[in-house]
């Protein structure tokens, strides 16, 4: 599901337990909750966990509502920006993280010639750290603190 609604916007990260993974509870979202969703980035395979980034638009309260449902059947629910970091002291801001990065959490400020970090942006895709000369940006996918 592609469109866009005005209005309320998350990137969040789903883990699905293997009993999950075969269920369209993702495409409920669309179904039961009127919210529109884009898939940034999925790692599922029948009968094992899997992952998912997810960009959610659509009312703050069926957002929340959506939320509800996906905990009900078992999605660990994580705000991808709570996985992202940038080490401040490392960052030299040489801009090479900015050309891929397809959310434009990272851009160039043109007035400052510094890199901007929008958190709220990142889809936790990883790219940026692949490139990043000093290893800047890391990714944790482990100890980010799941959603109430
Ligand atoms: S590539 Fe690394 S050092 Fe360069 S701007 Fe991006 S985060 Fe900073
Ligand atoms: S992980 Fe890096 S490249 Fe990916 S959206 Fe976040 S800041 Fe951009």
């Amino acid at each position: 599901m592609t469109d866009e609604v005005p209005g309320f916007r998350k990137i969040i990260y789903l883990s699905f337990p293997p009993e999950t993974c075969g269920r369209p509870v993702v495409c409920n979202l669309a179904m039961l909750h009127n919210l529109s969703f884009n898939i940034l980035k999925a790692d599922i395979s029948p009968r094992h966990e899997g992952s998912l980034t997810l960009e959610v638009s659509g009312r703050e309260d069926d957002y929340r509502k959506g939320l509800s449902y996906l905990k009900e059947n078992g999605v660990k629910i994580t705000p991808a920006s709570q996985k992202v970091f940038r080490d401040e002291d490392l960052c030299m801001h040489c801009g090479v993280c900015t050309s891929l990065c397809r959310t434009k959490a990272l851009s160039v400020d043109m007035a400052t010639r510094r890199v901007v970090f929008d958190v709220e942006r990142c889809s936790a895709c990883g790219m940026c750290t692949r490139v990043c000369p000093v290893h800047a940006m890391i990714v944790d996918m482990d100890d980010a603190d799941e959603l109430n």
